[in-house]
């Protein structure tokens, strides 16, 4: 069996809509750089789904899609407040700052991969002097990079926290679907109608083979961004494939029903994994990753029987992500080789 399917939510492939949908768009020769018919169904369905007019614009990845919709918001005299596990601190290798010509990051501690509002108040109102890197945006994860999912009274408060202090609001949703399919709420809700500018919504990890909606809630910050994209390299010429996917997933409900099925496979998988006395979870389980506490030996032994999967250094913690692709016979099949593994120790 294939013991890669929990390392990450990019291991996946991609999904039988969004393969669907590229080769319906592979027909005949279309206008480039986005002036063809499915880029613009795209910027419609996400538009319906948004229930919004919003500004839309479709990036390669998710690093690109943070940093250029983070320095679209900044001067690089301003500072984006977000939390120390944010992607954008940890996993972008300073391309926000780089995109920004040198905007800081200011990083906030918070349980579960949330911000605490009260440390984002602080980060605000510790210094308000001219020597201070001016606080200008406030981004948040949605689903955590800790597998959480903040809640509609969580994001109200987080909103507000930002109209408070100035702050434009940016929500990196690499995984906004598992978020989506985990409240069950509006995407609105979850987004502008709880303040939110700037949505980086991923596709990625969610069935795509590639690419990342910029979505703009307010017009106005999304001015000359076409520009920014196409400086950064980010302007893809044969639009339609970056496109196409977003059509397909978001007429056949296959981007929320992906991320639900992921969500669930993690709860079944966090079952499995809990079945072992010695396992402990760290975080909750509310999207489509499992975060654990494993014993050393244990560790190693599902390491040395093939099983990949990250831990995070020197903690002994592990975690399991679950995609559109798992399927629920391989987490049985992995809680029985771990019981038998645990059991043999
Ligand atoms: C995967 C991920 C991204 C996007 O990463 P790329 O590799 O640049 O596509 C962004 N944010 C979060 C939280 C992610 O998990």
């Amino acid at each position: 069996m294939n013991k890669n399917i929990f390392a990450s939510d990019n291991y996946s492939g991609i999904c039988p809509e969004a393969w669907q949908a590229m080769a319906d768009a592979n027909s005949g020769c279309v206008k480039s750089y986005g002036e063809d018919s499915w880029t613009s169904k795209a910027c419609n369905a996400l538009r319906d789904f948004f229930e919004t007019d919003c500004q839309v614009f479709f990036v390669f990845n998710g690093t690109a899609a943070n940093s250029l919709a983070l320095a679209s918001l900044c001067q690089s005299y301003h500072s984006v407040i977000c939390h120390e596990m944010a992607h954008v601190e940890t996993d972008e290798c300073g391309a926000g700052e780089f995109f920004s010509n040198g905007t800081k990051i200011l990083l906030v501690s918070g349980q579960d991969g949330k911000i605490s509002p009260a440390a984002v108040t602080h980060a605000v109102t510790r210094r308000t002097d001219i020597h201070y890197p001016k606080p200008k945006v406030l981004s948040i994860t949605q689903a955590t990079e800790l597998g959480t999912v903040y809640s509609q009274a969580e994001l109200q408060r987080i909103g507000e926290l930002a109209a408070e202090h100035d702050l434009r609001l940016h929500m990196d949703g690499a995984r906004f679907a598992n978020a989506v399919a985990a409240t069950g709420l509006a995407p609105k809700e979850l987004t502008w109608r709880a303040g939110v500018d700037v949505l980086s919504f991923g596709g990625t990890k969610n069935g795509m083979a590639v690419g990342e909606a910029v979505v703009f809630f307010r017009h106005e910050l999304a001015r000359e961004f076409d520009y920014r994209c196409k400086q950064a390299g980010q302007l893809a010429s044969k639009m339609r494939y970056l496109a196409a996917p977003w059509v397909g997933l978001l007429e056949s409900g296959a981007l929320v029903s992906n991320a639900a099925h992921a969500n669930r496979c993690a709860q079944l998988l966090s079952e499995e994994l809990l079945s072992v006395p010695s396992i402990r979870l760290i975080h909750p389980v509310q999207a489509n990753a499992v975060f654990v506490q494993l014993p050393e030996p244990l560790l190693q032994a599902l390491h040395d029987a093939g099983w990949h999967f990250y831990t995070f250094i020197g903690s002994g913690h592990a975690r399991f992500m679950c995609s559109w692709q798992t399927r629920e016979e391989d987490i049985s099949a992995f809680g029985s080789e771990l019981r038998a593994l645990a059991a043999d120790l």
